[in-house]
């Protein structure tokens, strides 16, 4: 079997606003990348797909991870099909079978994907991707966990990219509520969403890669952090409030530089969107409203259309207009204490500058 596992270490260095007082931060990230479970599918495309390989396929960490997913994101888990048995149903029928992992997505896209994964492969990370997903981090933090990068060409149809805890079980890897978090990439969406050339994609990539590491250096943070509190998964509103602090602020990073510029281009978003969260947080007090549809409402909030996932978009204009008009600190102090104090810090700002869309708790 041949290792195709490139280890990537990048360090940021901070320094203090006063160079003076030659005060340093030093965070270290370190990128493992995993192109195996890419490479090999790409392969079994261009050889036939043969039966044999099947198995083999399937071990792989990154397709494990993949499936694990797929069976978490889909409300119905007992109405899918395992990965192997849509490969098996794939080969046998390539062009009417439509597979619940995106195979038939991936099979489209397997010359752009071929491109892409090799212009990753080629190109060292910006390190001002990981400096941009690090800026609101407390000095000093310190990250200790290697950052499992896996690139795959299947999955959910919204997964482009997402951060997940992973543990083996029964020598599986699978998606846990605890465990190493592993970053992962479904690169046949990247081609088929995200421009025509491979730089464009790469680009984008280049992006979502820093909004990903965020959420992979938060979720390390929460766990080491004695004042994160835990809250219970049961209550809609706090676990709302956890994504519009963790998405808004990944989302900011993503898109801050052309918000900050054209403010007024995006202002129908930030209405749009505070209208559907204040509706949503009313709903989750609602008698009326059961568990069910509670759960798909908390679902929107980060999934969908970009300007449509309403927690995290407004998050991000959350995030916006605190280093607006409170500067940097204030996320960070955010980051440090929680969701609940993300939400309090908007709404103390709000009380000043009443000209921001207003938060109905
Ligand atoms: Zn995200």
């Amino acid at each position: 079997m041949k290792k195709i596992i490139s280890t990537l270490m990048i360090s940021v260095f901070f320094l203090s606003c006063s160079n003076s007082e030659k005060e340093e931060n030093t965070q270290k990230i370190k990128l493992v990348q995993n192109f195996e479970s890419s490479i090999k599918i790409l392969e079994w495309f261009d050889n036939e797909m043969p039966k044999d390989e099947i198995e083999y396929i399937n071990s792989l960490s990154g397709i494990e991870i993949m499936e694990s997913n797929v069976l978490l994101s889909n409300p119905d888990t007992n109405a899918i099909l395992f990965f192997k048995e849509d490969l098996i149903l794939f080969r046998e029928n390539v062009k009417e079978y439509e597979s619940e992992y995106g195979l038939n997505i991936a099979f489209k896209e397997r010359k752009r994907t071929a491109n892409l994964l090799s212009k990753i492969q080629t190109t060292n990370f910006d390190t001002l991707a990981i400096k941009r997903a690090l800026q609101f981090f407390p000095k000093g933090t310190q990250l200790k966990t290697d950052a499992n990068v896996y690139y795959v060409l299947t999955g959910w149809e919204w997964g482009d990219a997402y951060v997940r805890n992973v543990k083996k079980v029964n020598g599986k890897y699978k998606v846990a509520e605890t465990g190493n978090p592993a970053l992962v990439f479904n690169l046949s969406l990247f081609t088929k969403l995200y421009g025509e050339t491979t730089e464009e994609q790469f680009q984008t990539l280049t992006n979502i890669m820093s909004h990903e590491i965020f959420h992979f250096a938060f979720n390390e943070f929460k766990n080491e952090s004695t004042n994160y509190p835990l809250i219970s998964d049961n209550d809609y509103k706090h676990q709302l409030f956890r994504t519009v602090q963790n998405e808004g602020i990944a989302h900011y990073i993503d898109i801050k530089k052309v918000l900050i510029t054209n403010f007024s281009d995006f202002e129908k978003y930030q209405k749009e969107n505070f209208e559907k969260l204040n509706k949503a947080i009313i709903s989750f007090s609602s008698q009326q409203i059961g568990n069910e549809d509670k759960k798909k409402i908390l679902q929107c909030a980060n999934v969908g259309k970009y300007w449509e996932k309403y927690g995290a978009i407004c998050g991000m204009f959350m995030s916006y207009h605190i280093e607006r008009l409170l500067g940097k600190e204030a996320i960070t102090k955010t980051i440090k204490n929680g969701a609940e104090s993300f939400i309090e810090t908007y709404i103390e700002l709000q009380l000043q500058h009443r000209e921001l869309p207003k938060l109905e708790i």
